[in-house]
């Protein structure tokens, strides 16, 4: 039997705002979409605790047996820097701004955002499409649109009628607003626009001669709307219905709302079954983003080059401090918190070393049966890590207390203890043993170390040859050697 088959899990469905039990619609296939980053920027700590918190629930339900597609795309067209359908391509703007191509600040924030998700152990999505290539598609969404009525075309652009809409179907149904007060919210039309209606919304828009990435529609030369890809890409890769839609809180309205609206309009059903919003980083109690510029890199994370930290902490410690907090609460982020994190880390590798060195006979009154089912419970209960966190450190109670010769668990009881525990730290919540990280950086610098001296002894040799092509080779690694008036040091590109 699987184990989804045993275990009940019930998980907060933002639609309905109630904890459902999760049916999978064919386990044991589940499909997931998750909003992927606009690749403009670095992605900041925050952007990573979402992803962070989706790679939870994807590693718990593979962990329950469940065979996941998880799709998770990669925004790079059609993300205007205005919720309003206005102002510049975000990827286009940046463009411009450094003198390159769209597809290079595409290409260049991609690979970073990838590299920053692999060092947090995130697992890469099964399939990580992106918006540019799905033109075509999207352009068949919105004919199906505007063939339902639920859109109109002016002057090359078409725009969602929510109005229209909203006769059948209510348009703000997942953020929990009524229409009236969303239109009493917006402002009104200055005459210029092209809207029918304020709260109306692009799936395709014109291109302005400035706008660099475009594609020929019906409609003529043009680019899709932002919200446009993501129920275009979910239902592609996932079918018309999918079980889990999931994504950053901010993202509810409009993003999501839009979403719901065109997949209704398209295909006649809404596509999701269960809406889940991971909730906010926060750095001194205010949200990290971009746009206010209050947030911290992972880069300075991990080494600790910030005025905010006191020190680097390693990508697992980070993970671990996300993992202490429910994906759907707020929580702030501060080094004394991450302090504090780092010592409980320490402790349950520790505990979780010591484990292994147990030896079963005895007598204790440590029930793992119990103890299993707890931590189960917790994952069940809308994925808690906090509560299995303090449920694998009972578990590391107990076996600091054990003598470790006689740990006084039966062979089939210390057995499902350590299968457990690995379970729940390396594979559900997706730690790593620090040393293995750390481990792995010491070696280089050892190496790195080495070949900074034999360059040295080159150069006060005069093999200015053998000197060169040390510098040249490690170049064309990616390491670059700087040499500075306290000697040579070298960094990784
Ligand atoms: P963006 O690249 O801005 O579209 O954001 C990518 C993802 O990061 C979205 O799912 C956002 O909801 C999420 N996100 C942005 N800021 C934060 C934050 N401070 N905390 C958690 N998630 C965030
Ligand atoms: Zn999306």
């Amino acid at each position: 039997m699987a184990l989804y088959e045993e275990n009940e899990l019930y998980l907060y469905n933002s639609l309905t705002r109630k904890k459902e039990k999760f049916e999978a619609l064919n386990a044991p296939l589940v499909g997931m979409y998750v909003c992927g980053p606009t690749v403009y920027s670095d992605v900041h700590l925050g952007n990573c605790r979402t992803f962070i918190s989706f790679d939870m629930v994807y590693r718990y339900l593979t962990h329950l047996g469940y065979k996941v597609r998880y799709v998770r795309n990669i925004t790079d067209a059609g993300h205007l820097e205005n919720d309003a359908d206005e102002g510049e391509d975000k990827i286009g703007k940046k463009a411009r701004l450094e003198e390159l191509e769209p597809m290079e600040i595409v290409q260049r924030y991609t690979l970073g955002f990838r590299e920053v998700m692999g060092k947090f152990n995130a697992i890469p999505p099964s399939i990580e499409p992106t918006a540019t290539g799905h033109i075509i598609e999207q352009i068949e969404t919105v004919k199906k649109i505007m063939e339902a009525g639920m859109a109109y075309e002016v002057n090359g652009s078409v725009y969602f009628d929510v109005e229209q809409y909203n006769t059948d179907n209510h348009y703000g149904k997942l953020s929990g607003r009524k229409i009236e007060e969303l239109q009493s919210g917006t402002r009104e039309l200055d005459g210029q626009s092209e809207k029918r209606n304020p709260l109306d919304f692009a799936i395709w828009k014109k291109a302005s001669p400035a706008h660099i990435m475009r594609w020929n529609s019906p409609w003529g030369e043009g680019f899709p709307g932002w919200h446009l890809e993501c129920s275009v890409m979910s239902t592609k890769y996932l079918g018309e219905q999918f079980d889990i839609h999931g994504g950053g809180m901010d993202l509810k309205f409009p993003h999501h709302e839009c979403e719901i609206a065109q997949n209704k309009a398209a295909n006649g059903d809404e596509a999701v079954r269960y809406w889940m919003h991971g909730n906010m980083l926060t750095l001194n109690g205010q949200r990290m983003s971009k746009s206010t510029g209050n947030t911290l890199n992972p880069g300075e994370l991990f080494t600790g080059n910030t005025d905010k930290l006191t020190k680097g902490f390693a990508p697992s410690v980070v993970r671990f401090f996300m993992m202490q907090a429910h994906y759907a609460s707020q929580f702030d982020f501060s080094n004394e918190a991450l302090l504090a994190a780092e010592k409980g880390f320490n402790r349950l590798m520790e505990g979780w070393q010591k484990l292994q060195q147990l030896r079963s006979g005895g007598t204790s009154d440590f029930n793992v049966t119990q103890w299993k089912q707890a931590c189960y419970a917790a994952m069940n209960d809308d994925f808690n890590t906090p509560i299995l966190i303090a449920h694998l450190f009972e578990a590391v109670r107990f076996v600091n207390a054990a003598d470790p010769n006689a740990s006084g668990l039966s062979d089939v009881d210390l057995d499902s203890l350590q299968t457990s525990m690995h379970a729940f730290i390396f594979d559900v919540l997706g730690l790593e043993e620090a040393n293995e990280q750390e481990g792995q950086h010491n070696k280089l610098d050892g190496v790195m170390e080495l070949l900074i001296k034999l360059r040295k002894a080159a150069r006060d040799d005069k093999n200015w040859a053998l000197s060169d092509k040390i510098r040249d080779e490690l170049d064309a690694l990616g390491i670059q050697l700087k040499d500075g008036k306290d000697g040579t040091t070298y960094s990784i590109n």
